[in-house]
């Protein structure tokens, strides 16, 4: 979203492509990009915080903030439910924050029905082969569970036609570039430009 105030992003991926790496280098790299915290009832991972990773509730707490229509997008993803907070997200772009939405195809659908500016990246990893090599890293899955997982993977890939770009991760640092030269040219929009140089175009302007 580019006017006034920051740009919102959306990034999608089937798991095994690399994505929270990915969002997590591009962030530390880049000033004044940060990721919203979405809602989620899914038990906490190891090495994960409240607060910080997700904000943890519980299913019935989550449905309540469905009712009083706290969330700009939401959806339920391998049995789990996920949510973004509306208010977070639109409180951070007033304050000129450009905001990553790290969510799956279903909630990218709902944002551009209600945030048609935002701009949404898909990220895909280089082969089949490359994905379940990612997806069975601990190597201690039998194939039933990977191939339920490449499944998951391929039905989430089918819906990259519906993002305005597509990023391949084939090198890590290769793919943080492309996600780099994303967010640098929407920086360069004239619009967003005129607002930050706006003594410089008033002074060049002047006779
Ligand atoms: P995980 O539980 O592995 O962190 O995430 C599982 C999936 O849920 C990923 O595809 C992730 O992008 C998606 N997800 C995470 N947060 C949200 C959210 O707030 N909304 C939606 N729609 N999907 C989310």
């Amino acid at each position: 979203m580019t006017h006034a105030t920051g740009t919102l992003y959306i990034i999608s991926a089937p798991s095994g492509a690399g994505k929270t790496s990915l969002v997590k280098a591009l962030i530390e790299q880049t000033p004044n990009l940060h990721v919203s915290v979405s809602h989620t009832t899914r038990p906490m991972r190891p090495g994960e915080a409240d607060g910080v990773n997700y904000h943890f509730t519980d299913r019935d707490n989550f449905l309540k903030l469905v009712e009083a229509g706290d969330f700009l997008e939401h959806a339920e993803v391998f049995g789990n439910l996920y949510g973004t907070s509306q208010t977070a997200v639109e409180q951070a772009l007033a304050r000129g924050h450009d905001i990553i939405l790290e969510i799956d195809w279903q909630g990218a659908e709902q944002v551009r029905r209600k945030l048609p500016q935002a701009h949404s990246i898909f990220i895909l990893p280089p082969s089949l082969e490359a994905l379940r090599y990612r997806l069975d890293s601990r190597g201690q899955d039998d194939n039933d569970v990977i191939d339920r997982r490449m499944a998951e993977a391929v039905a989430e890939m089918s819906h990259y036609v519906e993002f305005d770009s597509l990023v391949i991760n084939d090198t890590f640092e290769h793919a943080l570039d492309d996600l780099k030269a994303i967010v640098r040219s929407y920086r360069l929009k004239t619009t967003a430009q005129s607002a930050r140089h706006a003594s410089l175009l008033q002074a060049l302007l002047s006779d």
